[in-house]
C-alpha cells in the first residue's frame, strides 16, 4: 500500500526503522529482527539504504521480504549523492520489480563517492516522479541540517523539495518536544501542510548517545543528560531509563496529535516491544 493512504486512512502511523545487513551472511539475523517487529503489527516498516552502496541491494531485498513474507508495507530508502542518472533508473526499476511503492528519498552523505550527478535530494525526487507511480517521502530536521547555515535557510530548501512531489516527511531523531512542535508550526507558516512522522530513537547504551548526537547534530536535553549521568555505569539501568524517556516523548506527541511516530529500532524488536507495550491503548486510542 501507498504511504499516503495510510496517512489519509489512520490519525496517526506507527513505523519502525532498520538497516539491511552490510554481509550476506547477517541477512537470516535481520529478517528475524523484522519478523519479530512485523508481529507489533506497525503501519509500515523503512529500510535503510548505505550512502556508499554498500548495501543497496540489501536494501531492496529485506523491504521485499518485509512487504510480501511479513505482509507490511515497506519503504525503502533511497540516497543519490554517489550514483549516476543511469544507476538511479536502475535501482527504481528493481524497486518497482521488487513491487516497492514507497521511497524515502534522501541525498546521503559521502564525501569519497560524490558522482557530481546529484547535489540534492529534490533531484532525486524530481526523477522519481519522473520515473512514475511510487508514494515519495523525504528528511526533515528540527534542529536545521548540520550544514546548513541557519534553520531558516534549511525550511527554504525543505519546501523545495516538498514542491517536487513529496507525499510526507519523517525527521530526524530529536530528543526535546518542544523543538519538534517550533519546526512544525515554523514549516505550517510557509506552506508545509504534509503528515509529517517523528523520528524518535530511544537511547538504551551509553556508547550510542555521542555518536548519534556526532552524526545527528539533535540536542540532547538537561533532562536527559541527567538520566544518561546517573545510569551510565548500570547498562541495565539506563536501558530502561531510555526506554521510559522514549515512552514518555512519544506520549507527549500523541496527546498533541502528531500524523506519525517512527521508531528508530536499530533493529532491535526489544526496544519496540517494550516500548509499544507500555502504550498499546494509547496507540489504539490515535489511530
Ligand atoms: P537534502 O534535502 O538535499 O539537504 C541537504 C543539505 O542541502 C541541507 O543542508 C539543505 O538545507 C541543503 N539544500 C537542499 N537543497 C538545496 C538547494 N537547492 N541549494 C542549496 N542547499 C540546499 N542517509 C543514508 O545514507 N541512508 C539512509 O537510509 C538515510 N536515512 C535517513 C532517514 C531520515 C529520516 C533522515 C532524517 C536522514 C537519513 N539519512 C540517511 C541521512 C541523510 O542522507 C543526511 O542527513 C544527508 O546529509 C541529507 O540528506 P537529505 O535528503 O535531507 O538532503
Amino acid at each position: 500500500m501507498k504511504i499516503n493512504t495510510l496517512f489519509n486512512q489512520n490519525a496517526c502511523t506507527l513505523s519502525f526503522e532498520v538497516f539491511p545487513p552490510k554481509a550476506s551472511g547477517a541477512f537470516a539475523a535481520v529478517q528475524a529482527a523484522t519478523q519479530e517487529m512485523a508481529k507489533l503489527a506497525p503501519h509500515y516498516m523503512s529500510v535503510t539504504y548505505g550512502a556508499g552502496g554498500g548495501t543497496s541491494e540489501n536494501t531492496v531485498a529485506i523491504a521485499s521480504y518485509v512487504q510480501h513474507e511479513l505482509k507490511t508495507t515497506a519503504l525503502a530508502h533511497l540516497t543519490c549523492v554517489s550514483s549516476t542518472r543511469e544507476q538511479v533508473r536502475e535501482q527504481l526499476a528493481g524497486l518497482k520489480k521488487a513491487g516497492i511503492e514507497n521511497i524515502l528519498a534522501l541525498r546521503g552523505d559521502n564525501p569519497e563517492g560524490v558522482s557530481g550527478h546529484y547535489k540534492y535530494a529534490s533531484e532525486l525526487i524530481q526523477d522519481i516522479a519522473a520515473f512514475g507511480d511510487f508514494c515519495v517521502g523525504a528528511a526533515c530536521y528540527p534542529e536545521g541540517h548540520t550544514q546548513s547555515a541557519s534553520q531558516e535557510q534549511d525550511l527554504l530548501y525543505l519546501k523545495k523539495k516538498v514542491d517536487c512531489g513529496v507525499s510526507f516527511l519523517c525527521t530526524q531523531m530529536f530528543f526535546d518536544n518542544n523543538v519538534l512542535y517550533r519546526f512544525l508550526y515554523k514549516a505550517m507558516k510557509i506552506g508545509i501542510d504534509l503528515p509529517v512522522t517523528a523520528g524518535i530513537m530511544p537511547i538504551t547504551n551509553a556508547g550510542q548517545i555521542k555518536r548519534m548526537v556526532e552524526l545527528s547534530g539533535a540536542t540532547l536535553p538537561p533532562v536527559l543528560l541527567s538520566i544518561v549521568d546517573r545510569f551510565a555505569s548500570s547498562p541495565a539501568a539506563l536501558y530502561q531509563a531510555g526506554i521510559a524517556y522514549a515512552i514518555s516523548q512519544i506520549l507527549d506527541l500523541l496527546a498533541n496529535d502528531i500524523r506519525g511516530i517512527h521508531l528508530y529500532t536499530m533493529n532491535k524488536p526489544q526496544v519496540a516491544r517494550d516500548i509499544l507495550g507500555s502504550l498499546s491503548e494509547v496507540f489504539s486510542c490515535t489511530v
